[in-house]
This record gives structure tokens, C-alpha cells and sequence, in this order.
């Protein structure tokens, strides 16, 4: 089984981390650009699961993330952004200002992928990192990296210096493996996108 885990940045202009892991948790991970880097990268790892790290969807009743569209009444905030913050989770709401780019490439992604046959899902890897005792960004790449390979993973590359969004990359691609094996929880209402969350490591 192979998930291709990605943490997309807002645009084009700035680097998204990618992170192909099979289920022998052999890892190669790197950064793209654009869109059509992305979405070739999909294409060719030919995965089981796709692991995007951002909102896959507008809040119900949304059509658009414009404020002056009259959906906006329905706000910006979706079932399982709030049912991930009930379980103890910050997650940004999905369209708040500085969320509102990230969300609609995401989409875009999603719909591109699926239309390609490809099965998409939603991960956010700070609830994921909680749960299976990564440490946060914040902790620095090294402490992060380390972490990882005490989860298992191998990197292919092990001498090359890796970003922190290849890393989060690596933990989406990590909760895809999950939701591959059965070993997942989801958040939200089941006929809306749910986010796709680890079992926790810790419990007993
Ligand atoms: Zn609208």
C-alpha cells in the first residue's frame, strides 16, 4: 500500500512538502511549486490514498469563500472543524481570512485527484503529531525527524536535510497508511468531509 501525504501552502508561490510512504514505512519525501507539480506527483506514485493537510471542503451551505456572496451568513466554520476542536484540537476554521487560500487550493486539489480516480482524504497533523507523540513543528525538524523514525519510518534519503512542511508531509502520509489499515478515527458528520485522525498510540 502506498499514501502520498501533502501539506500544501496557499499558493503557488510558496513551497508544499510531499511525502510518498508505503506500508513498510519506507519514506521519500521532497517540495513542489505548483499545482501541475502536485498533481503529477499524485498521478505518478499512483497511491492508495491521498493525505492533503487542509480543508478539503466549504462550511455546508457555502457556495463560494467570497464575504459578499449572501452564503456567507452560513459562516466559516464546518461540522468537523468543530467536532476536531472538541476533541482538544486548535484547527483554523476553514475559512478564516488567512485560511480562505489554502482552503480553495485544496479543494481544487481534491477535485482534480478524485476526477483522476484517486481516493482523497482529509488530515490534520496537529492532532496527529498529539496523538502519536510527535512533537510540533515548533520542536525544530531534527527533534520532529527523530520522532518520526522512532514511529518506524525510514527515510530513503537519510543524509539530506529535510523543511518542516516535508515533515508534515511525512505525518499526512503517515495518517493515510492509518486510514489504510482501519486504524483511524473520524471527525464530523459522516454525509459531510470528515477529517481523519490516528488512534492515539498512547491509549492503553
Ligand atoms: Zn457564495
Amino acid at each position: 500500500m502506498i499514501s502520498l501525504g501533502i501539506d500544501p501552502s496557499g499558493s503557488e508561490r510558496r513551497r508544499s512538502g510531499l511525502a510518498v510512504l508505503d506500508d513498510d514505512l519506507k519514506v521519500y519525501t521532497w517540495t513542489a511549486m505548483t499545482n501541475e507539480e502536485i498533481c503529477r506527483a499524485a498521478r505518478e506514485a499512483r497511491p492508495d490514498v491521498v493525505a492533503i493537510d487542509s480543508p478539503l471542503s466549504l462550511p455546508k451551505g457555502r457556495c463560494c469563500a467570497r464575504t459578499s456572496c449572501p452564503c456567507a451568513v452560513r459562516g466559516i466554520v464546518r461540522a468537523a472543524d468543530r467536532a476536531v476542536a472538541k476533541l482538544g484540537y486548535h484547527p483554523f476554521w476553514t475559512l478564516l481570512p488567512s485560511m480562505v487560500n489554502l482552503t480553495l487550493r485544496g479543494i481544487s486539489f481534491k477535485e482534480r485527484m478524485e476526477a483522476e480516480g484517486l481516493k482523497v482524504i482529509e488530515v490534520y497533523p496537529g492532532a496527529a503529531q498529539d496523538r502519536l507523540g510527535v512533537p510540533r513543528k515548533k520542536a525544530g525538524v531534527d527533534l520532529l525527524e527523530e520522532a518520526l523514525r522512532d514511529l518506524g519510518i525510514r527515510f530513503r534519503d537519510p543524509g539530506r536535510k529535510r523543511v518542516h512542511d516535508e515533515l508534515d508531509a511525512v505525518t499526512a502520509a503517515y495518517v493515510g497508511i492509518c486510514y489504510l489499515q482501519g486504524r483511524y478515527e473520524a471527525a464530523g458528520p459522516s454525509d459531510e468531509i470528515q477529517i481523519i485522525l490516528p488512534l492515539s498510540l498512547r491509549t492503553s
